[in-house]
């Protein structure tokens, strides 16, 4: 099963995909995670996408593609299927990633779209914090940590990105809504579409979705 998740930042599309991947049983690729780590390892790609993230911009089609190509085309991931998160975001990745894996003789099963108002996603972005060990995502309103401050999970330390605060939470928002959007009729033409309501509950969101997806998949 291969499914590509999408909706503005602060949607909630990483905390969806570690339940999906709790039920469905595959691996969870998220660009901006494998970007971060990079940045933390050194490396040249780390390095040259820390000066987009920073700002708040895309990182290239051409490097980001050819970065989330090596990783889902691997055989073990390739094996057990993959939830995408923050890739695609433009419609030349979804048309790299849909040849990409048409060379495999595999193809994106389903796309699920968050659909979350702007002045929310606002609200949930300040609030927001990351663990430094596995990029767990915590919310000071909607879902703290037991202690503050500290992982629920893992027991490492909570941060707030730097591209959660001030201009670049906007410019973000802002090529989401001028660009990734566009997403939503290339995966529609291809009938591959489900738009879910992400301006609820966690678990309500979950529950629904997880419901959607095994009808959706047996049709
Ligand atoms: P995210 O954690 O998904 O919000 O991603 C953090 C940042 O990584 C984004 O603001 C972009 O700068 C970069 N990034 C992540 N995914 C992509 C992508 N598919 N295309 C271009 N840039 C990306």
């Amino acid at each position: 099963m291969n499914i590509v998740l999408f909706g503005a930042q602060g949607s909630g599309k990483g905390t969806q995909a570690e339940k999906l991947v709790a039920t469905f049983h595959c691996h969870h690729i998220s660009s901006g995670d494998i970007f971060r780590d990079a940045f933390e390892d050194g490396s040249e790609l780390g390095r040259v996408a820390h000066s987009y993230i920073e700002r708040g911009e895309l990182v290239p089609d051409d490097i980001t593609v050819e970065m989330m190509l090596q990783r889902i085309t691997q055989p073990h991931i390739a094996r057990a299927g993959f939830i995408l998160d923050g890739f695609p975001r433009t419609i030349a990745q979804a048309k790299a990633l849909d040849e990409g894996l048409a060379k495999l003789g595999r193809e994106i099963d389903c796309s699920v779209y968050f659909d979350v108002p702007r002045a929310e996603l606002i609200k949930r972005l300040s609030g927001r914090y990351i663990c430094k060990a596995h990029q767990h995502v915590y919310n000071v309103r909607t879902k703290p940590p037991k202690v503050a401050g500290i992982c629920d999970m893992d027991g490492s330390e909570l941060y707030q990105r730097t591209d959660d605060q001030g201009p670049a939470i906007e410019k973000r928002l802002d090529i989401f809504f001028s660009e990734t959007i566009q997403l939503l009729d290339y995966y529609r033409a291809q009938n591959k579409l489900l738009h879910v309501d992400g301006n609820r509950d966690i678990d309500e969101v979950s529950a629904d979705l997880i419901e959607r997806l095994k009808k959706y998949l047996s049709r």
